[in-house]
């Protein structure tokens, strides 16, 4: 499957011996750093790709949850042509900031008040300075197998040596003991614990609403502020995980789609930890209110990712999942998808995970084989099979993928016995 992916891809693999010269890795994304070289992309429009060697791909990667209303929304391109006639870079403020601000704010239950960044792992390191500057304590409860940003990564097992040199606790993700053993042990330094309600790149494994609680309650117990890292779980609902759960935390953090497609982030919470920003802290950044940011998230959360539109996609989501997991199930083959809604990750194990878990040598090659089995299908998902729907895929295109994954289920399944 390898060598047939590379054979088929030419240009793409001269792109990608060219660019390593200047690029250690051939990129500036490590998520798109695979053998034998990843694919380059020179389209997009609705959902489809176009790749340099002339091949069309149903986009289900999503651009990993940022590509929410897929590559030509038109409201999205009107807003961006005219907001560049009007000029970038004003050095000012804006009238988009403070509109996007009020959506988010009457949106997730958890925001009082927001500030705005140019990436989720800003957004994140600006809320842990703002949580430990609230706090006056040092320390961060983070999840093994969670993800945050590139500083912010921490590996299901082992450490990870471009961590930031902050005090960090690693927890068990869905472990509500060992999170309580640990917050006790570290109460009087304890700034904040970070969660995402779901791991994303992590696998798409659900967080159990209980250990969501349960986190809920220590922070409470021990005066840490409770984040919930929803850069790419905000999808899940009009107010993301934490309105679909019910359980509201201290601050939030956001990213990806918000910003219409355009580099965005943002962290907010509990008015009397954003105060900080009014009078202490400070949280400069020059694109901080980017007016083509500004401009398109006005747009993508005022008129088209509206909560009932959320609310439909996190339904076709759950719809396509199903029917996935039928076809492993019918087939009597270990594999099967995890997620909640519109974001889905493969895995080649029965049963599901449930946690993270370290992948055999055995997984790897299979979730290997998946990816090139669907690019050759003309399907393109996430290197480590994860889908992440946009707006424009409609049934046609989920009965695509469904057929392509039970010609894979069939085709593959002594390798999958
Ligand atoms: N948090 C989570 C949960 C993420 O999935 C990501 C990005 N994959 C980030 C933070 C970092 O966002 P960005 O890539 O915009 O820095």
């Amino acid at each position: 499957a390898r060598a047939a992916y590379a054979a088929a891809r030419p240009r793409s693999a001269a792109q990608h011996e060219r660019a390593r010269e200047v690029l250690p890795g051939g990129n500036t994304r490590s998520v798109l750093i695979y053998g034998p070289f990843p694919t380059a992309m020179t389209r997009g429009q609705d959902c489809r790709l176009w790749d340099l060697d002339g091949h069309a791909y149903l986009d289900l990667c999503g651009e990993y949850t940022a590509g929410l209303f897929g590559h030509s929304e038109p409201r999205i391109h009107r807003v961006l042509h005219a907001t560049l006639e009007e000029g970038i870079n004003l050095a000012a403020v804006g009238q988009g900031e403070e509109r996007l601000a009020r959506l988010l704010c009457g949106r997730f239950p958890s925001l009082a008040q927001v500030r705005f960044t140019n990436s989720g792992t800003e957004a994140n390191l600006m809320a842990l300075a703002a949580a430990r500057a609230f706090t006056g304590r040092g320390t961060t409860m983070v999840m093994r197998g969670g993800y945050h940003g590139g500083v912010l990564t921490f590996p299901a097992s082992g450490t990870n040596a471009a961590t930031l040199p902050l005090p960090f606790v690693h927890a068990a993700y869905n472990d509500s003991d060992e999170a309580a053993r640990l917050a006790r042990a570290h109460a009087g330094d304890l700034a904040a614990v970070v969660v995402e309600p779901m791991l994303g790149s992590g696998g798409c494994i659900p967080a159990q609403p209980g250990f969501l609680a349960a986190l809920r309650a220590l922070a409470d117990e021990t005066g840490a502020v409770l984040i919930f890292d929803e850069v790419m779980t905000s999808r899940m609902s009009g107010g993301g995980m934490q309105a679909r759960l019910g359980i509201t935390p201290d601050m939030t953090t956001l990213g990806k789609y918000v910003g219409g497609g355009m580099s965005f982030g943002a962290f907010g919470g509990r008015a009397d930890i954003m105060a900080q920003f009014d009078t202490t802290l400070p949280h400069a950044g020059t694109f901080n209110n980017n007016v083509l940011t500004m401009a398109a998230g006005g747009v993508a959360m005022g008129e088209i990712f509206t909560p009932e539109a959320a609310e439909a996609l996190f339904q076709r989501g759950e719809a396509l999942r199903a029917r996935l997991n039928e076809i492993g199930r019918q087939a009597g083959v270990p594999l099967g998808f995890t997620g909640l809604g519109s974001m889905m990750t493969a895995h080649f194990r029965q049963p599901l995970p449930d946690r993270p878990y370290a992948a055999s040598p055995a997984e790897e090659a299979l979730r290997e084989l998946f990816f090139f089995d669907m690019l050759a299908a003309g399907i393109y998902l996430a290197r480590r099979g994860m889908v992440a729907l946009s707006l424009p895929v409609g049934e046609p295109e989920m009965d695509r993928f469904v057929a392509a994954v039970g010609e894979f289920a069939e085709s593959r399944a002594a390798l999958l016995r």
